[in-house]
């Protein structure tokens, strides 16, 4: 199964910011969204950074209420890994799992065309696997 499987049953959406937009003002975008985690772009759409609910959770700790008013700029992480839709679920699953991370923004020729969560992977292993156990239960019923 491949990451193209699961953003067509999830959808192709994008959620982004930008840099100079305020901590409280991304997190509204998150909650409208219902996303944890928000692509940042910066000159010509390039993805500048990422910023997670678990971003916003440790900042929180370090600066308080004055997070609200910093900018996206000032907490997201740089180094963004990103994928192609023809990568395959497991492979990616084992990245975050390395990697620490839960989310992974997908990219087609160059171009930000969706995000998948360790959730939405999880939820489409589990499925397949459900599938392909029944198919066998059938096989050996029939
Ligand atoms: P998460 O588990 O996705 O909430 O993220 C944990 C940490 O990894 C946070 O600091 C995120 O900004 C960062 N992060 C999340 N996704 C990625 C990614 N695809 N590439 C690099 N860093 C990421």
């Amino acid at each position: 199964m491949y990451l193209s499987d699961v953003l067509n049953i999830k959808g192709w959406h994008t959620v982004t910011t930008g840099k100079d937009v305020t901590i409280t003002a991304a997190v509204k975008t998150m909650c409208d969204n219902h996303v944890g985690a928000i692509v940042v772009t910066g000159s010509k759409g390039m993805i500048a950074g990422i910023l997670t609910e678990r971003d916003i959770l440790r900042r929180y700790a370090e600066h308080g209420a004055a997070l609200g008013k910093m900018s996206v700029a000032e907490i997201m992480t740089r180094n963004v890994e990103t994928t192609g839709p023809d990568a395959r679920v497991e492979e990616v699953l084992g990245t975050m799992t390395r990697k620490r991370f839960r989310h992974m923004p997908v990219l087609r020729d160059g171009e930000f065309v969706g995000v998948v969560s360790i959730g939405d992977l999880v939820k489409a292993m589990l499925q397949e696997k459900t599938q392909e156990a029944e198919s066998l239960r059938q096989y050996i019923v029939t």
